[in-house]
């Protein structure tokens, strides 16, 4: 079937398949651990399942080898992350500086989970560049910025919680296994590949995720922790943006969504009621590229979802100062929620033009 159409920025690349070698830095690693007497982990502003999944499991690991461990989030984290083991010892930067800014002064090792550009520290980012500590980035995203001593980055993976578990089990030996453990390695699956639907899983993805079943975490539990823990306000708030702020342009093969602060308070929003939202538009036969408008203070945010090769984090980075993976990125935009989508639109228009078959 030819599909027509699609806006095309870049000559098309496959996403990195290629599994690093990890015993490349296992050894780097482990010296670090065992050398460092305050660890600090760190994972990224609006941090998600893949960041505080990766987070609390190596927390969990490297509290049973002994370490000094301390954990911190730029910001707050999400509804549905809070039933999680371990959140309670997680510092939230922007709720006590004070504390966070003397983690960060007395940490001889920080380690940065699931994200590449320092400003994904938010507030934390200028405390963070001027320590003089050992950094670490595990992440799995592309194009990694150069700011850690050493850099653990592999976009074959599905999340950052693979990765871990892959040094991790290195590290061991053998798959460590402890109930938080296995819960926060599933929850970053899950979270990152939408329940083993889209992102880069791999038959590796199963192998790990039937190992973290075997230890005895109940599937059916997480899930429902996870995706049916939601108010009714959420689902009429999810309800109300695809019947009545969702716009389907077929000629650009795009679909996008745009909530406003009156919208999000209509529906006694909460942080996280909005997550997956963006996915919906690309259930629709034809749509291939979808996006997400969030109403912030002073600015918007933008999340967006491809299907197939679309690029979405090279648009999200050329054109909304952001980032991410092929088909999952996001950025923002200083402006209202108006003038945002006339760029959008703009943009859009400017980057699109014939080829066929190629999706
Ligand atoms: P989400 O739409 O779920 O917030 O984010 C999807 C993906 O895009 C995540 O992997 C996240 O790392 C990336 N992302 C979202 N917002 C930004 C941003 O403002 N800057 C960058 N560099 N990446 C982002
Ligand atoms: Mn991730």
């Amino acid at each position: 079937m030819a599909f027509g159409n699609i806006f095309y920025l870049y000559p098309l690349k496959k996403a990195v398949t290629k599994v690093i070698d990890l015993s490349k830095y296992t050894k780097e690693l482990s010296d670090y651990f065992s050398s460092s007497e305050n660890i600090l982990l760190i994972s990224h502003i609006n941090p998600d399942g893949d960041a505080i999944g990766s987070q609390l499991a190596l927390y969990d690991y490297l509290v049973a080898k002994g370490r000094n461990v301390s954990m911190m989030t730029p910001n707050y984290l999400q509804e549905f992350l809070k039933w999680m083991d371990g959140v309670d010892k997680i510092d939230i930067f922007i709720k006590d500086r004070k504390k966070c800014r003397k983690l960060i002064e007395d940490a001889d090792l920080i380690v940065m989970l699931d994200f590449n550009q320092p400003n994904r520290l938010g507030e934390a980012e200028s405390l963070v560049a001027a320590s003089k500590c050992k950094k670490v980035i595990i992440d799995h995203h592309l194009n990694p910025s150069k700011f850690a001593d050493l850099t653990i980055s592999d976009p074959s993976v599905c999340s950052t919680a693979e990765l871990v578990n892959e040094l991790v089990s290195e590290l061991n030996g053998s798959q460590f296994l402890t109930r938080p453990y296995a819960e926060a390695i599933y929850v970053g699956i899950v979270t990152d590949t939408g329940n083993f639907e889209h992102g880069s899983y791999s038959s590796r993805t199963f192998r790990i995720a039937a190992d973290l079943l075997d230890s005895g975490i109940e599937k059916e539990k997480i899930l429902n922790l996870i995706y049916n823990n939601y108010s009714s306000d959420r689902l009429r708030l999810q309800g109300y943006a695809l019947n009545q702020k969702m716009v389907v342009l077929p000629e650009y093969k795009t679909a996008y969504i745009s909530l406003s602060k009156n919208d999000m308070k209509e529906y006694n929003h909460v942080k996280g009621d909005t997550e997956g939202f963006v996915n919906m538009p690309l259930t629709i036969k034809g749509i291939y590229f979808s996006a997400l408008f969030i109403e912030k203070d002073g600015f918007i945010k933008i999340s967006f979802r491809s299907k197939g090769q679309f690029p979405s984090n090279e648009f999200a980075a050329k054109y909304f100062s952001g980032g991410g993976h092929l088909n999952a990125s996001g950025g923002e935009y200083a402006g209202s929620l108006e003038n945002t989508i006339d760029y959008f639109l703009t943009v859009l228009r400017e980057n699109y033009w014939r080829f066929d078959n190629k999706i």
